[in-house]
């Protein structure tokens, strides 16, 4: 069922899922190096200083596991970290992966040093993850050959390289796996002022005009999100050009926000129902995130991954043992009282 006018055509604007209409823009967009990347000091610092002493042993970097919500520039990294090592990257992805023979021939036609980069690597099987043990640990496959009591395994040593994995959830690695990484790195949602400087770069390289406020009223709506912002400030352009005054300003901003649905908060649709059907269905919870999930006929992992992360950070969402709650803070942004008979009560 369509939501909203811009569901029907379009894509969820505020979704930090990769959509293909980002896929132009996002390439250009793309900072090259650690310089360039804005916000998340400390990933920048610590990565700085593993690449600098791999670069001095001339040895590859070891394995690097990134995690965090979508769109916060994973991808982003694993282009870094390969341009900074001076290494060819390859993309691919764990469901891209279906068997460990896939994996095999692109862990065979690594050149040493090479990054590669798997996405989603939490969707990878379990039958591929346990080629990567060997391949992560030694440098090496063990492959089976033939079938039955003839079938023998032979070892094929690998060039050194790079695993660098992106996962949303770092919970649902496997322990194996998770402990094969030398460096984790975890992503925090960015603030918005980060995120303006974010839309002011972009909009320099896309010839965008815009001027400061305009570009923190994008920022602070974009749920700490770069891909968003991004998203939101094309968008924002699209208004400017044909209903303002051709460079954003603020008010351009907040006219084009409004009428992509999009509020004060960064708030859609979508997390207007969330929050509305647990306020008006549930007395604000606790309830379970599969029964949200049902009621929205939303999938509970988009509703953990895209949703949640961004109503927790700015307090309108709470998790405790018997389930999700809205807050007071929710209820006051969406107009609801409180206080009183449903009142919630805090674990
Ligand atoms: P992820 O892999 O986590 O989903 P991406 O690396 O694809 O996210 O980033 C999405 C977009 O956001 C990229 O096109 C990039 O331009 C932008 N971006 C992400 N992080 C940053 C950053 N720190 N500085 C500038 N732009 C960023």
């Amino acid at each position: 069922m369509a939501l909203n006018s811009y569901e029907e055509n379009d894509f969820r604007l505020a979704s930090p899922a990769f959509e293909e209409a980002d896929s132009d823009i996002e390439i250009s967009l793309r900072p090259k190096t650690l310089d360039e990347y804005i916000g998340q000091q400390k990933v920048k610092e610590n990565l700085d200083v593993y690449m600098k002493a791999a670069l001095q042993r001339n040895e590859p970097l070891d394995h690097v596991l990134l995690y965090g919500p979508p769109g916060l520039g994973k991808t982003t990294l694993a282009g870094i970290i390969a341009n900074t090592m001076g290494t060819q990257i390859r993309v691919t992805s764990g469901p891209a992966i279906e068997k460990p023979g896939d994996l095999a021939a692109l862990l065979t036609n690594l050149n040493a040093g090479d990054i590669l980069f798997v996405d989603e690597i939490h969707r990878l099987s379990r039958s591929v993850e346990e080629v990567l043990y060997p391949a992560m640990e030694d440098h090496a496959i063990d492959i089976i050959i033939g079938k039955g009591p003839s079938a023998r395994s032979i070892r094929l040593d690998l060039q050194p390289f790079t695993l660098v994995g992106a996962t949303t959830r770092s919970g649902s690695l496997s322990a194996p796996l998770r402990d094969r990484f030398g460096v984790l790195l975890r992503l925090e949602l960015y603030s918005p002022q980060e995120l303006a400087q974010i839309v002011m770069r972009s909009a320099r390289i896309l010839g965008i005009e815009i001027d400061e406020d305009g570009a923190l009223e994008i920022a602070s709506r974009s749920r700490g999100t770069p891909r968003i912002a991004n998203r939101l400030l094309k968008r924002s352009r699209d208004f400017s050009q044909i209903v303002g005054s051709g460079s954003i300003t603020v008010e351009d901003a907040q006219q084009a926000l409004s009428k992509m649905e999009i509020d004060e908060l960064g708030l859609d649709n979508i997390d207007r129902m969330i929050l509305n059907t647990m306020l008006r269905n549930f007395h604000g919870g606790p309830v379970g995130l599969e029964t949200i999930a049902a009621s929205i006929g939303e999938e509970s992992v988009t509703i953990e991954d895209v949703y949640e992360p961004y109503l927790m950070q700015i307090g309108f969402l709470a998790r405790t043992p018997r389930g999700r709650i809205v807050t007071d803070a929710a209820r006051i942004h969406l107009g609801y009282p409180v206080g009183g008979g449903d009142q919630q009560t805090f674990l």
